[in-house]
């Protein structure tokens, strides 16, 4: 018996292990997964020789550094979205849920149609600007900047947008986020108030956008036109209410205002209070 056996018996515990984990992961890696085989087949040797067992060590590191990397690699492609690759969430219930407050054909129209040609917008805009930051021509930098807060607003705010409702939503906030509104606003009826009035009073096409203030450290309403327009940046949207035409003009023609009042009806708030809490962790130099 090789006096080396416990290491070969570890190294085989750990192949194992290396190899579920890749399947686990589903990490198909040719060159990791020969390494492997390679280490598989010299365990068969009777192993004599300390050389015989430093190789094999070597080996063993090597596909340890490799492995790193491949699961970093991973990680980083989950946690960030690469520049043009943004893709449309799907609605978290079916698009009649929120009838009869909004209706299904609203639903279809808004999520499927309206907010794919935001990523659309927002895709092209930020490879058209990697291309730029690649061939150092920005000649048409204003354009595609321009295209890319249209856009890019237009994504992450429908994104929050269909979260900040839901077909169990109503009724009124509760805890932490109740007390804040209630030391920001005075009380829950006076902030419904002013959320509505400014969702009523946007020019044109917009949002109204409750937001945090990690700096002032207070809630605020802020009126949003278009998507981007008058928005204050260093904030983070909690609740936003979509008052471009596309969202209740089928179904409410021109009468936004019954249509911000019957969203109440399907404001959502636990996600709403989820948004503020982890929004209320952020906290930047007060000035
Ligand atoms: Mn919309």
């Amino acid at each position: 018996m090789s006096v080396f056996k416990d290491y070969v018996d570890q190294v085989q515990g750990w192949l194992v292990d290396v190899k579920d984990y890749l399947a686990e992961q589903r990490i198909s890696n040719e060159g990791l997964q020969s390494q492997l085989d390679e280490i598989e087949r010299s365990l068969q040797a009777d192993y004599k020789q300390k050389e015989e067992i430093l190789a094999l060590q070597d080996k063993v590191k090597q596909v340890q550094a490799d492995l790193r990397g491949e699961v970093e690699g991973q990680e980083a492609r989950q946690q960030s979205v690469p520049a043009g690759q943004h893709t449309l969430p799907p609605l978290p219930y079916p698009y009649n849920a929120l009838e009869p407050y909004i209706s299904e054909e609203i639903m279809r129209l808004h999520h499927d149609k309206h907010h794919q040609a935001y990523v659309d917008g927002l895709n092209k805009a930020e490879k058209m600007m990697k291309q730029a930051r690649e061939s150092g021509d920005f000649s048409l930098i204003k354009h595609w900047q321009n295209e890319a807060a249209f856009n890019g607003s237009g994504h992450y705010l429908h994104t929050i947008f269909w979260e900040n409702m839901n077909p169990n939503g109503g009724g009124e906030p509760h805890g932490q986020l109740l007390k804040q509104i209630v030391k920001d606003f005075g009380s829950y009826a006076a902030f419904k108030k002013e959320f509505s009035e400014v969702a009523k009073q946007v020019p044109g096409v917009g949002w109204a956008i409750l937001v945090w203030s990690p700096r002032a450290r207070r809630l605020e309403i802020l009126m949003s036109q278009l998507h981007m327009i008058l928005t204050q940046w260093d904030t983070i949207p909690l609740l936003v209410l979509d008052v471009w035409e596309h969202a209740y003009y089928l179904q409410y023609k021109n009468k936004r205002a019954d249509y911000v009042d019957q969203f109440w009806n399907v404001v959502y708030w636990p996600n709403v209070a989820n948004r503020y809490e982890k929004a209320h962790k952020l906290q930047w130099t007060p000035f």
